[in-house]
């Protein structure tokens, strides 16, 4: 039985002529002889109007009642996919997650999946040919409902494919994996290849086409994922193991709304940098482009994201509580730009290049890992950071 796991995000569903048009490419791929699992988004901009309804009844929203809440809009989609592929006269059934067996971790809107039961899938397969999941979600041991993170239904999708050892499409509104975002650089190019390293950091570093856990799945199971257009059939990308071209550098990835947090004339204890660090890990927060800098006190800076900045005062608030002398800011309207490519651990003069391309921008921090390059610039730089190192790295 050949089995074919395809994912289509909202865009792609975003009504029931979209959600039609999706069942018409279901319906060619049976006709082939292929089952498949399709895995769907919420239609359109839904997941950010249950967001927003949420914010109209209140500020302190409940993050196990918001999981209910956005779950809903998957389970609308798959339904009514299912509904049209029956209307033309194919054997489907859509499943939530419970349904369909995909156990999460408790951490309400960024579960991580545990594991998948495939059991109740295949044993539907017997009496049909396309079976319907909704994404982004899941359910706990004890029974609750879960999200994956915003952007999570390609996580979804790739679980499913790693638990079915089947083949993974992802389908969006752009062609592929560009070296940059097509939607904001028309000009950018498509890549055919991109490594999952590669992926993994565009992802995390805000190319949003793939959720970047579902980077991290398809990596350790070794499942290729071929990301293309629901509304043409121009040949997509695929992320992989290998990339046979090897470029430099592949793609650039832009992030914006970042906060960057310094603390300086701490007390030279370092100690305190492990602390800061712990409680900050402990509260679930994330940050990033840490600087830390010692002479008669102890400077220390970060990065987080804009959203989570009350978050973070209150923890270090905590932490430095008995404290005094220090200073504590908070520079928000930061943008992180982010060069990637696999190619850069054996070249030498990436850095410079990079460093020339921005010689006339004010950087405020950089970090490194050995496929990427990123800088922290003000928002009002952005563009013409973005712009001199497309031109400079031929993006
Ligand atoms: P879906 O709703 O189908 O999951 P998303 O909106 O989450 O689609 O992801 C697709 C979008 O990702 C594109 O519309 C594009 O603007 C954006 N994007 C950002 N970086 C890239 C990139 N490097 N290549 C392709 N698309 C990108
Ligand atoms: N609907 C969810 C979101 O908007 C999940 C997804 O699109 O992948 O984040
Ligand atoms: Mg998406």
């Amino acid at each position: 039985m050949k089995i074919i796991v395809q994912k289509y995000g909202g865009s792609s569903v975003a009504d029931t002529e979209k959600i039609k048009n999706v069942a018409k490419r279901i319906s060619k791929k049976i006709d082939e002889g292929a089952k498949l699992v399709v895995v769907v988004s919420a239609m359109g901009k839904t997941t950010d109007n249950l967001i927003k309804l949420a914010k109209e009844i209140t500020h302190n929203i409940v993050p196990r009642e918001l999981d209910m809440l956005l779950t809903t809009g998957e389970q609308v989609s798959a339904s009514l996919l299912s509904l049209a592929l029956n209307d033309i006269g194919k054997k489907s059934k859509s499943l939530n997650a419970f349904q369909a067996g995909i156990v999460t971790t408790g951490d309400f809107t960024q579960a991580r999946i545990k594991n998948l039961k495939s059991k109740k899938i295949k044993y539907l397969f017997k009496d049909n040919d396309a079976i319907i999941v909704t994404g982004f979600q899941g359910i706990t041991e004890e029974g609750e409902i879960t999200t994956l993170g915003r952007g999570g239904s390609d996580t979804s999708a790739v679980a499913v494919a790693a638990a079915l050892n089947a083949k993974c499409e992802i389908y969006s509104d752009v062609a592929g994996i560009f070296t940059t975002d097509p939607r904001i650089h028309p000009a950018a190019k498509k890549l055919k290849y991109i490594t999952y390293d590669e992926m993994l950091e565009m992802s995390s570093l805000g190319a949003k086409v793939l959720h970047s856990r579902s980077v991290e799945i398809a990596k350790k199971f070794g499942i290729t994922i071929y990301c293309g257009s629901t509304f043409s059939d121009e040949e997509g990308s695929y992320v992989m193991k290998k990339n046979i071209e090897q470029p430099v550098v592949s793609g650039l990835s832009v992030m914006d709304n970042q906060t960057q947090v310094t603390l300086s004339n701490l007390p030279l204890d370092y100690n305190l940098v492990q602390q800061i660090f712990e409680k900050v890990a402990k509260e679930g927060l994330n940050v990033d482009m840490i600087s830390v800098i010692s002479n008669t006190g102890l400077n220390i800076a970060f990065t987080i994201i804009e959203e989570k900045k009350s978050h973070v005062a209150k923890a270090l608030s905590q932490i430095l509580k008995d404290m005094k002398g220090f200073n504590i800011n908070y520079h928000s309207g930061f943008s992180k730009i982010s060069i990637v490519g696999i190619g850069m651990k054996s070249s030498s003069g990436v850095a410079s290049k990079y460093f020339k391309a921005l010689e006339k921008i004010p950087i405020k921090l950089v970090t490194t890992s050995e496929i990427k390059i990123s800088c922290l610039v003000e928002e009002k730089y952005k563009d013409k950071a973005v712009k001199a190192l497309i031109d400079s790295f031929e993006l």
